[in-house]
């Protein structure tokens, strides 16, 4: 059966947006290995190999990669919300296993005669100056340098950006990256510090009491844009079979305020409650996707409404904390 069918390899099936690849990629036929140090912790993994392994590791990267499967997307690392990447205490080992993911698989899959590589990157890695105004940020792919990202994280994803070039540029690859901006939806992670806004707002409207308030980082005049998951595939699919090598990003152009999406989030809960702006770790000012580069290049852009994404979001966030408290019989 296997050998009829086209193969795929995705590296953090265990995570967010590569369970949701995964799922999308077995819809459309494919025989799917997904590799990753763990299971997803909120769906069974629908990959028909699923290897749990370090990729740090360069003998189990080989054994992965054992096969010149069709498409091989790269979406492990060590990442999370604000909490995990702007506090500066993850910093090392952010940047060490990151990078040697990218190093072992991109290595391993070119000694493959494999010749195209997805790498997810960030908007993450765009320079801190463009992006103080928080009414105008400049996201746009060619504002990347000179290069100045407020997280070691950034400067990561900048440097593996640079890796999988090279391997193209003298190693006749033909790798794609995307630059993902702030991607959500349900099956993501919504409790324990590397959640990001999106689940973290639902989780504490959900647990907030009718009249009650939810705590807000910062100012809650930040901005940003935030993608829905399925969207979010639909692009990284797009670009992996286009002949654009990227780097180009993937995100929605609906900027809102943090204050403005927790109201949307309790807008869509139908709950009474107030917003407490408190410190917090924020990261830049403004950050919204530009999305010129890839309408060009793809013809194709996100077009989903952030309501929309928010509305099915919440609903799963609150079945889960729901099936939560009918385990443990009491809400935190
Ligand atoms: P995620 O944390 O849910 O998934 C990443 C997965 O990589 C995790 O399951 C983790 O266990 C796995 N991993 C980490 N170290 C590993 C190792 N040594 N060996 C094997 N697996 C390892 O994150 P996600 O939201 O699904 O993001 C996927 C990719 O997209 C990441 O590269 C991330 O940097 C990038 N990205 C995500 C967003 C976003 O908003 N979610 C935004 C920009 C970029």
């Amino acid at each position: 059966m296997q050998d009829q069918k086209k193969t795929a390899l995705v590296c953090g099936a265990g995570g967010f947006i590569g369970g949701h690849l995964v799922k999308r990629l077995k819809r459309e036929g494919f025989w799917v290995r997904g590799v990753d140090l763990k299971f997803n912790e909120h769906a069974a993994t629908e990959a028909d190999d699923f290897v749990i392994g370090d990729l740090r590791d360069q003998q189990i990267v080989r054994d992965v990669v054992d096969r010149r499967f069709d498409e091989v997307y790269q979406l492990a690392a060590d990442m999370g919300g604000a909490g995990y990447i702007f506090t500066g205490e993850n910093d090392a080992d952010i940047m060490h296993n990151s990078a040697t993911i990218n190093l072992n698989v991109l290595d391993a899959c070119y000694k493959r005669n494999i010749k195209r590589v997805f790498y997810s990157s960030s908007a993450c890695m765009y320079p801190e100056h463009n992006q103080l105004d928080p009414d105008n940020p400049n996201c746009s792919e060619d504002s990347a340098y000179p290069a100045n990202p407020d997280s070691e994280y950034g400067w990561e994803k900048l440097f593996s950006e640079r890796l999988y070039l090279a391997y193209n540029r003298n190693y006749g690859m033909q790798n794609r990256i995307a630059r993902y901006h702030n991607i959500f939806g349900p099956e993501g992670t919504w409790d324990g510090g590397k959640e990001k806004a999106p689940a973290a707002m639902c989780r504490k409207v959900v647990k907030a009491a009718e009249g009650g308030k939810i705590e807000v980082w910062g100012d809650g005049m930040q901005t940003r844009s935030f993608l829905y998951v399925d969207e979010c595939v639909e692009g990284t699919i797009r670009l992996l079979r286009s002949e654009f090598q990227g780097p180009v990003n993937i995100g929605s152009e609906e900027m809102v305020t943090i204050n403005g999406l927790a109201q949307m989030v309790i807008a869509v809960s139908g709950k009474k409650v107030g917003i407490e702006n408190v410190p917090g770790p924020l990261g830049v000012r403004g950050r919204n996707s530009d999305n010129r580069l890839i309408k060009e290049k793809l013809g194709w852009a996100p077009s989903q409404s952030l309501r929309e994404g928010i509305e099915r979001t919440y609903a799963w966030i609150e079945r889960e904390i729901l099936r939560q408290c009918g385990q443990h019989g009491v809400a935190e």
